[in-house]
């Protein structure tokens, strides 16, 4: 089945960046295997690469098969430690803070142009470490990798501070000065790890930050890739530093650590609410990309393929291990069925498999722990007497596979309904009024989350209408994509503060103001 998923990359970088599976999987693959795989992975710290001083390492799995991919270390406090302090020294002297704004700007750039170079090797790494198709890895997670550094590479000569307008009689003059927030803690989540951590790094290194960088238990190996290109572009050392570990040690340490100015984290809500608590400690900023659980309304007047096809796509992307995937369907009572019967069919012929073989449409679940999760949910939907229409069933073979599944006829005080599943699993429930936006508002905002909302409307005021009530960090009208200047963050419980666009590097900086009496 074609599936291509619809996120904003450029057809120019799309065209460069395809992936002719047939010719370079394979030597690729030995090559990974025979070389980056086939070694323990240590800490990098001030610009070397170093075991962790427990000597503690960690076994990343393959969740496609449940087998040892490779032995990472497994960072804590004292690894924690280490990386603050050569951030911070990076931060205060040498040649990081000497650098011109365009400088800076020049070496985010030429990291973009390493991976670039790289891209179909990272791509390959993380379809191995986390279980998406190469297709998307590199199409998206890789392309959008590149994107991001670019775009934040070009704001390093356009941040400034402002000047209040003077009066002739004015004694005074005042301007304000931004400047990086400092040491800046990145945690991050195995679903999108690579993205995630360039996400962090590109905004935070062109504001002038230095880094510790926490990446996710179960799929941190393109973060150490990364950490590899790091040490080639010569960047000095201490500007970005990786600890891999437990999220308990390593992570925790980072956000209790007293030197650490920020913390940006992407992951879990939970999580996302003790970091809030312990930052409290020394009052830290924190900017949090949370959990979702986003609703999909289709109206009758909607290209109902289009609406489908594209519902299907964010339910099959990551397999469902996606922040932003529509996830409750909305569909009016005049198409439902027909939306039904299109994303069953999709979901019929989408092809499960390992993100490395070049025919996968969908990846295994991360981890037997998510997949037991998952498993569990559509157990609760179906014993709430939702229809399990598709899917529902682990897929009979190693590694950790699950259909794509819907649940119709379900309702709103339903588990499957209110809490994010992360995994295959569209639920689905009709409404009837499509003139009554209050209450399909009403319906669309009847969770604890707010990270997106997808409309589907040939009628504009029903979807401009609906944007204006929805709360929730990005509506998509008619399948839209976020584009690069835009932010990207969560209402409610699904996050605190903006990632990407102008309000995302701004969030690594302070803002001071300064009078002068004249
Ligand atoms: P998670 O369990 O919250 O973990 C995220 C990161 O936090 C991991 O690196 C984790 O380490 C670390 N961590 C765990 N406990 C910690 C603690 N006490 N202190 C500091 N760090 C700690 O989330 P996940 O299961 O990896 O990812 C899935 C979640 O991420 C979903 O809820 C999803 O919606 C959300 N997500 C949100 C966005 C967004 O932009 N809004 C994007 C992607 C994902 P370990 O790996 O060792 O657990
Ligand atoms: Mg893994």
């Amino acid at each position: 089945m074609p599936f291509e998923p619809r996120f904003p990359y450029s057809r120019a970088l799309r065209k460069e960046l395809v992936v002719n599976a047939a010719t370079s999987f394979v030597p690729r693959l030995d090559a990974l295997r025979s070389g980056f795989l086939s070694r323990p992975h240590r800490l990098f710290i001030d610009g070397k690469w170093i075991s962790a001083q427990s000597g503690e390492t960690l076994t990343v799995l393959d969740p496609s098969t449940g087998k040892p991919l490779a032995e990472v270390a497994a960072g804590d406090k004292a690894d924690v430690d280490l990386a603050v302090r050569a951030a911070r020294r990076a931060f205060q002297s040498g040649r990081w803070p000497s650098l011109s704004h365009a400088e800076r700007g020049r070496l985010i750039s030429r990291l973009a142009d390493l991976i670039e170079r790289d891209a179909d090797d990272i791509a390959l790494l993380e379809s191995l470490d986390g279980g998406n198709p190469v297709r998307s890895t590199r199409h998206v997670d890789v392309a959008m990798a590149i994107e991001s550094l670019r775009y934040n590479a070009g704001w390093t000569t356009k941040l400034t501070g402002e000047t209040a307008l003077a009066s002739p009689q004015s004694r005074s003059f005042s301007y304000t000065l931004r400047e990086p927030i400092g040491v800046v803690g990145a945690i991050t989540p195995w679903n999108a790890p690579f993205l995630m951590a360039v996400n962090k790094i590109a905004p935070a290194l062109a504001a002038g930050c230095t880094v510790v960088l926490k990446p996710a238990e179960l799929a941190p190996l393109t973060a150490l890739r990364l950490g590899q290109l790091l040490e080639e572009l010569e960047l000095p050392p201490g500007v970005v530093n990786i600890v891999t570990g437990y999220g308990s040690s390593a992570g925790q340490a980072l956000v209790d650590h007293p030197d650490v100015n920020k913390i940006s984290f992407t992951g879990s809500t939970r999580v996302g609410k003790s970091i809030l608590a312990g930052a409290a400690v020394n009052m830290k900023r924190v900017t949090l990309e949370l959990g979702g659980k986003s609703p999909v309304i289709i109206f009758p007047d909607a290209d109902i393929e289009a609406a489908t096809q594209a519902t299907s796509q964010t339910i099959f992307f990551k397999t469902g291990q996606f922040c932003a995937a529509g996830t409750r369907l909305f569909a009016h009572r005049k198409v439902f069925d027909r939306v039904v019967e299109g994303f069953a069919e999709r979901a019929r012929k989408v092809k499960v498999g390992p993100g490395i073989a070049p025919d996968s449409d969908m990846g295994p679940i991360i981890s037997e722990k998510q997949l037991d999760r998952v498993m569990g949910y559509i157990g609760a939907g179906a014993g709430d007497g939702a229809d399990v229409v598709t899917g529902g069933k682990r897929i009979d073979r190693e590694g950790y596979f699950v259909q794509p599944t819907l649940l119709a006829n379900v309702r709103p005080n339903m588990s499957v309904f209110q809490d994010e599943i992360f995994g295959p699993v569209l639920c689905a429930m009709p409404f009837s009024d499509a003139s009554e936006l209050e209450q399909l508002a009403q319906l669309a905002n009847d969770t604890s989350y707010g990270l997106a909302a997808n409309i589907w409307t040939r009628d504009l005021v029903a979807a401009h209408g609906l944007a204006r009530r929805i709360q929730a960090g990005t509506i998509t009208i008619n399948g839209g994509g976020r584009e690069q200047p835009l932010p990207f963050g969560g209402y409610k419980q699904s996050g605190l503060g903006r990632e990407g666009g102008r309000e995302g590097i701004e969030a690594y900086t302070e803002i001071k103001t300064v009078a002068i009496g004249l």
